[in-house]
């Protein structure tokens, strides 16, 4: 899909700073077209999600042409966080805001004017100050880029009045490249983006928004704190986490309620002062495991990459913001969950809020249609990724297999008879009476309150006795989601035009059956489906992930940057995979570029030691002579590593052990079969596939030895997967399915 020009040259020198300088191996999707695009003096907008990788962008081209990349960012608090993880790769960056004391002001605009800086990070109203803007003219500027790009639009919920103003950079910078970026589709506000910044003429790259590391769950509200811990305490015990709620007192209190139950968790919110909220985002980022309790006002901007889980507690207001907010999670690319509870209270609130608030009817009508969106979202009985992407105009034919739904598919059942009992008790109650009272109706039990209005004498009184209470507090809490039912004043419900059909038997409806199905089953189903992804290693690999991330934290102490600065989450995995023997091979490992292999090689090559017997995996064989030609022959080393993973204890071989370098025979077979060269290719190119989409290592996704021993297996269903040589349980969970897709098709079957 690429509309932009090869540019050989330009290409390879991006790809060796992105290897030198970040340590990764390609780039992701459309980064590449970004990146070649910005180096060749051309603008572009930017859109991608939250994780998809923004900041390489500009980040690499701003290194590639003369002079200093400038970074307008609105996010002060984040911007000497933002500096010092660049610093620890050995970029020269720095930040200009009104927290800089005038001494280091005046040393970075020296070095600015020096040329001595490959990027420096300012805050809008800070670049639109004359002084910086005069500066700029005199210094050698390698690009402009705009980050968090949707601020410019009164549309958009994060507007900011200096962003609007920016459009001084077109017009007094014509022939300097301007990238905007952000994680906000909203056509109206790309609109706004394009035409303050005076992108009309821009290449336009739009990413996928798909987040395949990010588990999708929605489930009853039935106690939400306790349901919380549990959450927690059963798949993320120590990870750092966001919780959302709507209000601050329950901000407050799930906060205290946590620390009580021992979760390390901190509150966030706007009423908070200035130091409590500080105190708390700066634990969120420099200490693991930190659960931060907030509402929306936590969030934007934070990129600590080892979020491993958002829940709300609340309703979020729309899909957008339910989208921003989970996307807070994984950015690493490692598994994390986003996991939502809530019932029929959260729905008739939000709905009566919006049908009594001032606004005008045009933005009411708007809200409405988007909140019907994420109600349609919460009630889903399929796959929930589908109707995410959906939303944001983007088909996705498969169901994605790492969702509740797919993960544990709820029964849909033909719903209509008790959906016309519960409209009729609604009807004939007046259109006035809220869920309880309705249920108590349905069910004939004689209340106090029942009796007194005369409710016992009506025909549909004591009609559902054939189910019990939960079933029609969740039949009832479809029915106001889909707006068969309204909600009024009091949190009264009243039957809808939208119900009239249903109501006379001209349509049908089928609703999930999940308030039939005992709760414990429920959560017992979904967690055994999901705890084995969420571990973020092997259980052999544990010890050694926990003693790197006890010296990571160690030493981003000393240094005062948050621990992800020193290494991200999914290099400390790869190296626990990996366990390098030598400097040339930790080199080669995802997010290990020159720089920190300088700093901290020696560190973790010990530790990997401590934790390997006799000097990590690799020692195992002989050293190989393609190992000292280092780098330049990455890609050998990562068909040898391949085999080495093959004989990790956590994927059982089943037959002869693997050779060391010749592909294994399939189980059972006394000759290989003849390969298929054709699924060869095609497993080939799914590897590639997946590793653009996840940014692993193609040895990581599976190694040559698995893909040889899949050719000739051609699997056609998951249980054929398991056994086969390099199939563990978690690549036949992350991959599988789609291993099984790919042979198929190129079988023709
Ligand atoms: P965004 O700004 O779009 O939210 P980031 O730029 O913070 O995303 O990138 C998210 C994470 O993905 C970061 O940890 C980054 O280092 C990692 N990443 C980005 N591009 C690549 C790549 N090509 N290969 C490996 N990791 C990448
Ligand atoms: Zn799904």
């Amino acid at each position: 899909m690429s509309l932009v020009q090869p540019q050989p040259d330009t290409d390879a020198r991006a790809l060796e700073v992105l290897s030198r300088v970040w340590g990764y191996s390609q780039f992701r999707d459309v980064q590449a077209d970004i990146v070649r695009t910005v180096v060749g003096g051309g603008n572009a907008l930017v859109l991608m999600p939250t994780g998809g990788g923004k900041s390489l962008c500009y980040q690499v081209p701003s290194l590639l042409r003369p002079g200093t990349g400038i970074v307008v960012s609105p996010l002060i608090a984040l911007m000497k966080d933002q500096v010092d993880a660049l610093r620890q790769f050995g970029v020269r960056a720095a930040f200009l805001n009104s927290s800089l004391p005038l001494q280091s002001v005046r040393e970075v605009e020296a070095a600015l004017l020096a040329g001595t800086l490959d990027l420096l990070y300012v805050a809008p109203e800070r670049l639109l100050l004359p002084r910086t803007l005069e500066l700029l003219r005199s210094a050698p500027v390698a690009l402009f880029a705009i980050d968090e790009a949707h601020c410019v639009s009164q549309w958009g919920h994060d507007f900011r009045p200096e962003y609007g103003q920016l459009g001084v950079l077109p017009q007094r910078f014509p022939d300097i490249p301007r990238v905007a970026l952000t994680a906000t589709a909203d056509d109206r506000t790309r609109a706004d983006i394009l035409r303050v910044l005076e992108l009309g003429g821009a290449a336009q790259f739009i990413s996928s928004f798909d987040r395949p590391n990010i588990q999708y769950r929605v489930a009853n509200k039935e106690g939400p704190k306790t349901q919380l811990l549990d959450f927690v305490h059963a798949e993320h015990r120590g990870d750092a986490g966001i919780v959302y709620c709507l209000s601050r007192k329950s901000v407050e209190q799930t906060a205290q309620w946590l620390a009580t139950q021992g979760v390390d968790a901190v509150p966030y919110h706007a009423g908070l002062s200035p130091r409590e909220r500080n105190h708390a985002q700066e634990r969120f980022l420099n200490d693991e495991g930190v659960v931060v309790v907030a509402t929306v006002a936590f969030g934007m901007g934070i990129d600590k990459p080892n979020v491993r889980f958002v829940a709300h507690l609340d309703l979020p207001k729309s899909m957008e913001g339910y989208y921003q907010e989970t996307g807070r999670a994984g950015r690493d690319g490692l598994p994390s969950t986003a996991w939502m509870v809530y019932g029929l209270a959260d729905v008739v609130n939000v709905k009566r809020m919006l049908s009594q608030s001032d606004a005008p009817e045009d933005v009411k009508r708007v809200e409405a249609a988007k909140l019907d969106a994420l109600l349609t979202y919460c009630e889903a009985a399929t796959c929930r990724r589908q109707l995410l992407l959906a939303y944001f105009g983007e088909q996705r034919d498969e169901p994605c297999g790492n969702c509740d739904i797919c993960l544990n598919p709820p029964k849909v059942r033909d719903a209509t008879r008790e959906a016309q009992m519960a409209l009729s008790a609604a009807i004939r109650t007046g259109n006035c009476f809220g869920a309880a009272h309705l249920t108590d109706v349905l069910l004939g039990q004689p209340t106090e309150k029942v009796v007194g209005m005369g409710h016992h004498l009506l025909p549909t009184f004591g009609v559902g006795k054939g189910h019990d209470e939960k079933m029609w507090r969740g039949l009832i809490r479809q029915l106001v989601s889909l707006g068969h039912l309204a909600a009024g004043e009091h949190y009264g419900l009243s039957a809808t035009g939208k119900s009239r059909p249903l109501l006379k038997g001209e349509t049908t409806l089928m609703l999930r059956e999940d308030s039939l199905v005992p709760r414990e089953k429920v959560r017992k189903r979904d967690r055994d489906a999901s705890r084995s992804s969420r571990a973020p290693v092997d259980a052999q690999d544990a010890p050694l992930f926990e003693a790197l991330r006890a010296w990571r934290l160690q030493l981003a102490r000393q240094k005062s940057v948050p621990p992800y600065a020193i290494f991200s989450d999914a290099t400390l995995k790869a190296i626990c995979e990996l366990r390098p023997g030598s400097a040339s091979t930790l080199g080669t490992v995802s997010g290990v570029g020159q720089r920190k292999l300088a700093d901290y090689g020696e560190a973790v090559l010990d530790i990997v030691r401590e934790h390997s017997g006799s000097g990590g995996r690799e020692a195992a064989r002989p050293a190989l002579p393609a190992e000292r030609g280092a780098r330049a022959n990455s890609a050998v080393l990562g068909m040898l590593r391949g085999q080495e993973q093959e004989r990790t204890p956590s994927q059982p071989v089943r037959g002869p052990a693997p050779s060391l370098f010749s592909a294994p025979a399939q189980a059972g077979e006394t000759a290989p079969a003849p390969a298929h060269t054709e699924v060869a290719d095609a497993l080939r190119e799914l590897r590639r596939e997946l590793t653009r989409e996840t940014g692993h290592s193609a040895f990581v996704i599976f190694p040559n030895a698995t893909l040889e021993a899949l050719a000739d297996a051609c699997p056609r269903t998951l249980a054929d997967l398991e056994g086969l040589s390099g199939m563990g349980p978690k690549r036949i969970e992350n991959y599988g399915e789609r291993i099984v897709d790919v042979v198929l098709t190129a079988l023709d079957e």
